[in-house]
């Protein structure tokens, strides 16, 4: 590619028709591809059974960039998807850092009991941990929640 304005490689990266209209589906090899049909999405797809050669999709066209794309392929509501699958996954991941804390206080407490029943701990120490676990706790059920 010696053009300044290098096409995106991709068909999920087209932001224009001009993209799509210079892009050859299923070309292999040495092989020549199909040119892009208008009014259908542009992204290539491979065959149900993964042989054979790409093709470009077949349903119609009218979303995502200069509405390039069907529905399903449409970059910008992927990208979206895929952020709110990374956000509720890192949410999940701090739920569950928040839960190994409450059993580690949990624990700990336990053992404050004992030391302050035995007296070699005051009392005081004991209730800041169980406030503390609440607070957890609280957050925990809070999260959850939303
Ligand atoms: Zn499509």
């Amino acid at each position: 590619m010696t053009k300044a304005d290098a096409k995106p490689s991709w068909p999920s990266e087209f932001t224009k028709i001009e993209h799509a209209q210079g892009y050859s589906y299923g070309a292999y090899g040495g092989l020549n591809g199909r040119p892009y049909v208008a009014g259908k999405c542009c992204e290539t797809v491979l065959p149900r059974d993964s042989f054979g050669h790409s093709h470009q999709c077949t349903r119609k066209n009218g979303f995502g960039p200069a509405g390039l794309f069907c529905k399903a392929h449409d970059p910008i509501a992927r990208k979206a998807k895929d952020e709110a699958e990374r956000a509720k996954r890192e949410a999940e991941w701090e739920a569950e850092k928040l839960r190994n804390k409450m059993d580690a206080l949990a624990f700990d407490i336990a053992e404050m009991c004992v030391k302050v029943f035995a007296q070699q701990q005051p009392f005081e120490k004991l209730e800041q941990m169980t406030a503390a676990y609440k607070d957890l706790r609280d957050k925990v059920e809070k999260d959850g929640a939303s």
